[in-house]
C-alpha cells in the first residue's frame, strides 16, 4: 500500500474549540499581535512546538499508574536507567527535570571561563548554558547547512575540516568537550549522517576530548540514517541507534522530544568520577539521583516512551508526515528550507514576502497571517528573535541570517485531516500574499523579546 496512515488508534480526545476569523482578529489584539501571548484555547492547531506537546500512549498511561514514588531506589528508576543503558549503552543514567538542566550541569562540571565548545549548531538553551560559564558556543555546521534551499541529505553534519582548524587555533586545554545536535533542531531539524559522527569521533578521540551528543531527537535521526545513508536500509532502528551512541561519551537529552513524555530529561557518560560530582550537583537543585527533579510516574513514561520513538513504523509515519507537509506547501509555491527535516517545517517568510524588509519582521507577520487564517499557532525563527535592539537609538542594530517561519509537528497528536486543513489555510494566505504587512515593535524587553514583546500592524 502506497497510503502511510497513523499507526496508532485514538482512545481520548481532547476537544478543540473552532473560532471564526473575526473572533480571532479579537483575540489576536489582545495578545498584542504575539502568538506566545495567545491562550492555547483559542488556537485550532498549534505548530508553535514539539516540545512535550506529544500524546502519550494507553502504555505510557498505564505505566503513569505504576510510578513508584519512593524518595530513594525508585522501581520506576530502575526501569528508566536500564531503558537508557540498553538503548544508548552508556554507564552513567542521570535523571533531569529537563534537557536544559542536564545541560546546565554538564557545563557546570566540564567548561571553565575561556573554554570553546563545538558543535554542529547549539540549540539556545545550549548556547545560553555554555556562555552562562563565560565560554564560547560555537557552531561549525557544514556550509550546505546554511542555505535553505540547497538539497543535501545529511545537512546537519559538523564541518570536520573546520572542526580540527578550531582545535588546533584554539588549543586542546580550551576544548572541554565536543558536541553534535542529532538533529540539528536549530539548522531545520536536519540530520547528520553515520559517517559524519564516526569521523567526528575520531577527531575527538585524537585529541583525547570527550565528545557528547545532545540526543533529542535521536531516534528521528536514526531513521534519517536508515532511508538515506548508505549501507543501513537493511539495518534496526535499534542497531542503527545503538552505533550512533557508541561513539560518543555522554549525551544530553530532553525527553519531552523523542522520550515523547510531557516532561523530564536526563544525562549520561561513562566516566565515574564526573558522574559523581554531576550527582553531587543534581542533589542540590534537581533532586537525589534515583528521580532527578522528576516523579516516578514521569521516569516510567519516559522509559515506554523512549522504546516506543524507535518503533519503526512510528517513525515512517512520523517522517512521513512532516514530508508530507513539506511537499504540499513547495506545490502552493511557499520557499521552505529543504529537504524537510524530522520534526518541523521551516517556511522562508524573506523570500515569500518581499514587500517587508526585515525590520519589518516578515516572520513575525506571517506567523500573526497563519493565527489569524485558520487559528494556526507557529514561530517566528528571525529577527523578533535573534535580533540585537538598541534601546537609546530605539532601532535594531542587529537582523538575523534568515526569516524563517517554523510549523513544529507536536508527535502522534494531529491527524492528516488536520494537516490538510493546515494546508488550505496556507493556500489561501499564498494567494493573499501581497496583501500581507509588516509588524512595528511597540514594548519589547532588553533579552528573550519574542516571548513578551508587544506589535502592532503597519497598514500599508
Ligand atoms: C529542546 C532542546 C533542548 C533543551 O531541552 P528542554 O527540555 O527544552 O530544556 C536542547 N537541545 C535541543 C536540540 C533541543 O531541541
Amino acid at each position: 500500500m502506497k497510503t502511510i496512515i497513523e499507526p496508532f488508534k485514538i482512545k481520548s480526545v481532547e476537544p478543540i474549540k473552532m473560532s471564526t476569523r473575526k473572533s480571532r482578529e479579537f483575540y489576536l489584539k489582545a495578545a498584542q499581535y504575539n502568538p506566545f501571548l495567545i491562550y492555547s484555547k483559542d488556537v485550532i492547531i498549534d505548530l508553535l512546538t514539539d516540545s512535550g506537546t506529544g500524546a502519550m500512549s494507553s502504555e505510557q498511561w498505564a505505566g503513569i499508574m505504576r510510578g513508584d514514588e519512593s524518595y530513594a531506589g525508585s522501581t520506576s528508576f530502575l526501569r528508566f536507567e536500564r531503558t537508557i543503558k540498553n538503548l544508548m549503552g552508556f554507564e552513567q543514567v542521570i535523571p533531569t527535570h529537563q534537557g536544559r538542566a542536564a545541560e546546565r550541569i554538564l557545563f557546570s562540571v566540564m567548561v571553565k571561563s575561556g573554554d570553546v565548545v563545538p558543535n554542529n549548531t547549539h540549540f539556545d538553551t545550549t548556547r545560553a548554558n555554555v556562555e552562562f560559564q563565560k565560554a564560547e558556543a560555537r557552531d561549525l555546521v557544514i556550509d550546505e547547512g546554511k542555505q535553505p534551499s540547497f538539497e543535501h541529505p545529511f545537512k546537519g553534519n559538523m564541518d570536520i575540516k573546520k572542526l580540527v582548524d578550531t582545535i588546533e587555533t584554539v588549543g586542546v586545554s580550551r576544548i572541554p568537550l565536543i558536541m553534535v545536535t542529532i538533529t540539528n533542531n536549530s539548522g531545520g531539524g536536519q540530520p547528520v549522517s553515520m559517517e559524519n559522527l564516526r569521523q567526528v569521533s575520531e577527531v575527538a578521540n585524537s585529541y583525547n576530548i570527550p565528545f557528547y551528543l545532545d540526543a533529542c531527537r535521536f531516534a528521528e535521526n536514526a531513521y534519517f540514517i536508515k532511508i538515506r545513508e548508505e549501507g543501513y536500509r537493511k539495518k534496526s532502528i535499534i542497531s542503527i541507534v545503538k552505533e550512533m551512541f557508541s561513539y560518543a561519551d555522554g549525551c544530553t537529552m530532553s525527553a519531552k522530544k523523542d522520550g515523547i513524555a510531557n516532561i523530564g530529561g536526563f544525562l549520561c557518560t561513562n566516566d565515574p568520577e564526573l558522574a559523581q560530582k554531576e550527582k553531587d550537583l543534581l542533589i542540590l537543585t534537581e533532586g537525589f539521583p534515583t528521580y532527578g527533579g522528576l516523579a516516578g510516574r514521569d521516569l516510567e513514561a519516559i522509559a515506554i516512551g523512549l522504546t516506543e520513538a524507535i518503533d519503526e513504523d512510528y517513525l515512517k509515519y512520523r517522517i512521513s508526515s512532516t514530508a508530507y507537509l513539506g511537499k504540499k506547501l513547495i506545490e502552493i509555491g511557499f520557499p521552505i528550507v529543504v529537504p524537510t527535516g524530522g520534526h518541523a517545517i521551516y517556511i522562508d517568510a524573506k523570500k515569500l514576502l518581499p514587500q517587508i524588509p526585515p525590520h519589518q519582521y516578515p516572520g513575525w507577520a506571517l506567523a500573526c497571517s497563519f493565527y489569524l487564517e485558520g487559528g494556526i499557532r507557529t514561530v517566528e525563527i528571525g529577527s523578533v528573535m535573534f535580533g540585537k535592539h538598541d534601546f537609546d537609538t530605539g532601532k535594531d542594530v542587529e537582523l538575523a541570517q534568515m526569516e524563517l517561519v517554523r510549523m513544529a509537528i507536536p508527535r502522534r497528536t494531529y491527524t492528516q485531516s488536520q494537516i490538510d486543513y493546515v494546508i488550505e489555510v496556507a493556500q489561501t494566505i499564498y494567494k493573499n500574499k501581497n496583501k500581507i504587512t509588516g509588524m512595528k515593535i511597540t514594548y519589547q524587553a532588553p533579552f528573550l523579546r519574542h516571548f513578551s514583546a508587544k506589535f502592532e500592524p503597519i497598514s500599508s
